[in-house]
């Protein structure tokens, strides 16, 4: 395994960085998860996009200009030898003192690792997910705005716990009004009367790239979509409801806090949106 650190392609064993970077330190920095299909880099400028306004954001200096950018990732992908996996990009803030102040790093750390995928199983898709509500709340926008992809995951690592105890692989996420706002790592959607719904960002969720894929493909299939704020119990009572997200596609969730959801197996428009979006990551990428 090659992985990219600094301008240099170097062994797993030999991708180190200092101790004193503020991405570890204090969590300064920004990342993506990105997928490539058939050797094909899915969405990589929308991707690259969301990198570069969260570094925008949060005064973050990118050593690479975005069309560089997309050239490491290629170059990283073929000296990895991959068709079918998952590209982890990393900026962190780099090394500096152990102050907060970030003029203290002068200079980024860029870390790109490219892995195979472990996704659900196949018949995940079909049977469905079990998840349930967990107690962790989701930031309102604020200075850990949802919409910059950081490096300050503890929400969502907190979330992960919760799901662990319960037995489940991804949980649900409220904001502090009590509107449901998204996974650990995933997006939400409801379906209730061939309407399809998603939360708005602004009540805290990311914008994901599969998330936007799913409301264009919505458009595409005469679907009706809204964006709108809804609570657990739109949840419980949905026709279905489904995740998205890089590493999970569409995955039908089954049962929320022990309700069965719709006929308790993935619903048709799930299944539809999944097999359109299937369909997408075949044709859609940079080579
Ligand atoms: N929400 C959070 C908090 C995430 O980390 C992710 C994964 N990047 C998503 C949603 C899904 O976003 P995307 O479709 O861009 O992977």
């Amino acid at each position: 395994q090659i992985i990219y650190l600094n301008g240099q392609y170097v062994s797993k064993e030999d991708a180190k960085i200092s101790v004193y970077d503020h991405g570890f330190l204090y969590g300064d920095g920004i990342f993506e998860g990105i997928r490539i299909y058939n050797g094909n880099i899915f969405k990589s400028k929308e991707h690259l996009d969301r990198l570069y306004d969260s570094a925008k954001s949060i005064m973050l200096d990118i050593p690479l200009k975005q069309d560089e950018m997309q050239q490491v990732l290629i170059e990283t992908i073929r000296r990895n030898e991959l068709r079918d996996g998952y590209i982890r990009l990393v900026v962190s803030r780099g090394p500096g003192d152990l102050g907060l102040d970030p003029r203290r790093s002068p200079k980024a750390n860029v870390i790109i690792i490219v892995e195979q995928l472990s996704i659900y199983p196949e018949e995940a898709y079909l049977r469905g997910l079990k998840t349930v509500s967990v107690s962790t709340r989701r930031n309102v926008p604020d200075a850990l705005n949802p919409k910059i992809k950081s490096l300050n995951y503890l929400n969502n690592i907190l979330v992960k716990i919760q799901a662990n105890l319960a037995g489940v692989g991804e949980a649900i996420m409220l904001n502090s009004q009590g509107y449901v706002a998204e996974g650990s790592s995933d997006n939400i959607f409801i379906v209730k009367r061939g309407v399809v719904y998603t939360p708005p960002c602004y009540v805290g969720a990311l914008e994901g790239i599969t998330r936007a894929a799913i409301i264009e493909i919505c458009g595409e299939l005469g679907y009706t979509l809204k964006e709108e704020p809804f609570t657990l119990h739109d949840v419980y009572v949905a026709d279905e409801v489904f995740f998205t997200g890089t590493a999970a596609e569409v995955i039908a969730v089954r049962e929320v806090d022990a309700r069965i959801i719709g006929e308790g197996k993935a619903g048709p428009i799930t299944t539809h949106l999944l097999k359109e979006f299937r369909k997408l990551v075949e044709i859609d990428g940079v080579k």
